[in-house]
């Protein structure tokens, strides 16, 4: 019949390794009755079929519709080639001696699927076995050291497959056909229970006597996909506090895991675009408002809730054991420090001061987070990117070949260039903290090893005391420094695959602008290689330098000190009644005498010193606390007043807001309100200055980017104002906009950069 037929060759591109996608094929394939082969390629899965033009085009209809839920397909090409003669259909394995033929996509972890969850119930040689995966789930980027992406290369390797889970892997009809982490009672890796008692090995047992202790108040370690857990019963006060207490953790809100979706219904409300998040396959602890009050010691009085479902076996199973329906879970790491992934650390770091260790012995060689995300305006936004996400590359609209960028200091990550793909690290912590930047070391050799990745070039901040600077600067690569905020505006119009001159709004935390201060409230108009500062906000010193972020009352004295001189410490207000007197005169001579007293523009510096000046956080007990509690109380989101402001020359001054908002404390206006007339406020001036721009530039597309945009008060209303008034508004959703995202940007600029030097011949 070949002589009636046609070969169609389709290509498929995105997230198509290491989640069953070729078995797929073959199925599908054989239900189609159709001849041809799937092969596997670096630049994609390549189908080749012979069969009408109409089947051709149902055939593809029907792999968009089926997919396996882990892939992600960005592209399909449909086109005829020149006849193959076929007599099955089969998976072919692309020949290695091209490199651009290899297979270098790695896919990140997926959680437990429902036919595996069933598995664990049915399957004789799977009941209650807590590391059951199949080709649409499983550990991938936290087992793999080396590629191809097969057994051998993989944390599975000491562990040999049984004769019937063999019969399984090779088999192209069975759901673990090439399952690499394929694993059964029998020969799999195992589960163990350690506490000062001793150590239980029986898998019922372990659940049995895990489930007891949470229902008592205990804390375990669990090990997870990219490291180890805390859990504890989230419905206890104490329970809580005894967990908080071995971490030695900051006053942080922590994530509650579920029973289900019905449970967690009970705690927080999810509209439909939180539920899709919370069930997908990757499973991201979602920013939640909270209906029912959990203990303080979770929401350290916030009204929102991070909430996770189960995502591995082990959880599903735990849950079945234990009466509890919902368990707190938490990174097992000392304050500052990584995520903990190997027992001896979990041990040393939290034995005997939690009940037990519960673990099993397959390493994780890539050490990830769980991710956090949020949704705004049905969009997601990632807070943390990390499991779920890492290493799933970046499709960008260049060319970024043999750059690494190596971020910033804080909210690090790093990011490799390969061809038109930008590979952004999982979440790697604050490098100030020793085991981190050894861990941020650690993670680029790891990339390196594993994409078989050299770097030419270097991209870094400019800041040249950031740990991650001074990494590039170590390197003997030519580095190209690239200013914070720019790196911001080009970290959403990489994703955004932007390539022209922009509007940038960047509200930040801080980071080192080009004439020397500190920047962060800064509204800029250019492209991926150059920028202009078109208006920012007004220099504030920031008494104490680094200090302010852990105490935002300095701001706050700063900021009233500005709008009033020396007649501030008279206002009739809580915040500067209760201002310690000494301290106080002595942040006035910094400023005065120019001590330690940086200039800034931040905006995460001014939500600081509202923050306190309303007298919601005067001291920070973690990253942006003051910020988030200020966003945290506003209730009437439909109210749309604002308070006076000044802009003359791009400066945007907030003298006159500052005045018009403590005669509002001091009518005592409820602070809800005046909070809300502040965030309107920050909104108001965002949307003067984009008309200015867009009237004296002709550019209509706006990019959002900076720390401050995770608030979702100012995100959610101020892309509907910008849209309302046909602004082309651009925010990230792929990668976080806090400085999580910033390698991205800066490996834009490197490459944009290198291209205009090379074209100028230079
Ligand atoms: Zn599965
Ligand atoms: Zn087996
Ligand atoms: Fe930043």
């Amino acid at each position: 019949m070949y002589s009636e037929e046609t070969t169609y060759r389709i290509r498929i591109i995105g997230l198509v390794q290491g989640v069953g996608f070729r078995p797929f094929i073959v199925l599908l394939a054989k239900q189609f009755k159709l001849f041809g082969t799937v092969d596997n390629r670096n630049d994609g899965v390549i189908i080749n079929i012979n069969c009408s033009s109409d089947i051709s085009k149902e055939f593809v209809k029907q792999i968009q519709k089926q997919a396996p839920r882990a892939s992600v397909i960005e592209n399909i090409e449909i086109k005829e080639v020149p006849f193959m003669g076929f007599s099955d259909f089969t998976i072919v394995h692309s020949t290695n001696n091209a490199i651009k033929d290899e297979i270098t996509e790695v896919s990140p972890d997926i959680a437990v699927c429902e036919n595996c969850l069933q598995d664990i119930k049915a399957q004789p040689k799977r009941i209650n076995y807590p590391l059951t995966n199949c080709t649409h789930c499983g550990p991938r980027f936290t087992i793999i050291k080396d590629l191809p992406y097969d057994r051998p290369f993989t944390t599975m390797l000491d562990f040999t497959l049984c004769k019937s889970c063999l019969v399984e892997y090779t088999n192209v009809l069975d759901r673990r056909f090439h399952a690499q982490p394929i694993a059964c009672v029998d020969c799999g890796p195992s589960y163990t229970f350690k506490s000062i008692d001793g150590k239980i090995e029986s898998i019922e047992l372990i659940l049995e006597n895990t489930a007891r202790l949470l229902e008592n108040g205990e804390t375990i370690a669990l090990k997870g996909i990219g490291g180890f857990n805390l859990i504890c019963n989230a419905n206890s006060q104490e329970a809580v506090t005894k967990l908080r207490n071995s971490k030695h953790r900051d006053g942080k809100p922590i994530a509650v895991m579920f029973r289900n979706m019905e449970t967690l219904e009970k705690y927080a409300f999810a509209n439909n675009a939180e539920k899709e998040a919370l069930e997908s396959w990757r499973k991201p602890i979602v920013l939640l408002k909270a209906i029912n009050k959990l203990p303080q010691s979770i929401s350290v009085g916030f009204n929102s809730i991070g909430a996770v479902l189960p995502y591995m076996p082990f959880h599903y199973l735990l849950f079945e054991y234990c009466k509890l329906d919902s368990l707190v879970l938490t990174s097992a790491n000392l304050s500052g420090e990584p995520i903990i992934i190997s027992n001896e650390s979990a041990a040393e770091a939290f034995l005997p001061k939690i009940a037990a260790i519960v673990s099993y012995n397959r390493d994780i060689h890539n050490r990830v987070d769980d991710s956090v995300a949020m949704v705004i305006n049905n969009k997601l936004r990632l807070i943390r990117r990390s499991r779920g996400f890492v290493p799933s590359p970046i499709r960008l609209g260049m060319q970024v070949d043999g750059i690494l960028a190596v971020g910033a200091e804080l909210v690090n990550t790093f990011c490799i260039g390969r061809t038109n793909q930008g590979i952004v690290s999982q979440h790697i912590g604050d490098l100030k903290n020793a085991e981190t930047l050894e861990f941020f070391e650690e993670s680029i050799n790891r990339f390196k090893h594993l994409y078989k990745f050299e770097p030419k070039y270097i991209a870094c901040d400019l800041h040249p005391d950031y740990l991650s600077s001074q990494y590039a600067l170590r390197q003997d690569i030519q580095v190209i420094r690239v200013q914070h905020h720019h790196a911001h505006m080009a970290s959403c119009m990489m994703e955004n695959q932007l390539d022209e001159r922009v509007i940038g709004i960047i509200m930040d935390g801080t980071g080192l602008g080009t004439d020397g201060e500190i920047w962060g409230g800064e509204f800029l108009i250019g492209d991926l290689s150059s920028f202009d500062r078109f208006a920012h906000f007004k220099y504030i010193p920031l008494p104490g330098g680094d200090k302010v972020t852990k105490e935002p009352w300095r701001t706050a004295v700063s900021y009233l000190y500005s709008a009033y001189g020396k007649e501030f410490a008279e206002l009739n207000i809580p915040f500067v009644k209760n201002l310690d007197k000494t301290k106080t005169s002595f942040i006035l001579e910094m400023i005065h005498k120019n001590i330690n007293s940086p200039l800034s523009s931040s905006a995460g510096r001014l939500f600081d010193a509202v923050s306190a000046i309303l007298n919601v956080c005067t001291e920070s007990s973690f990253h942006a606390e003051a910020p988030m509690r200020l966003e945290d109380i506003i209730e009437d989101e439909n109210n749309s007043e604002f308070y006076p402001y000044e802009i003359s020359n791009g400066i945007i001054d907030f003298n006159q807001m500052i005045k018009a908002l403590v005669d509002d404390i001091i009518c005592q206006l409820p602070i809800s309100l005046i909070s809300t007339k502040f965030h309107n406020t920050v909104m108001q001036i965002i949307i003067e200055v984009c008309n200015q721009m867009r009237a004296k530039y002709k550019i209509n597309k706006v990019v959002l980017s900076g720390g401050s945009f995770q608030n979702v008060y100012l995100s959610k209303k101020l892309e509907d104002k910008l849209s309302a008034i046909d602004f082309e508004v651009f925010v990230q959703s792929k990668i976080p906009a806090n400085d999580g995202g910033l390698s991205l940007g800066q490996l834009g600029i490197a490459a944009k950069v290198l291209e205009e030097k090379r074209r100028k011949g230079e």
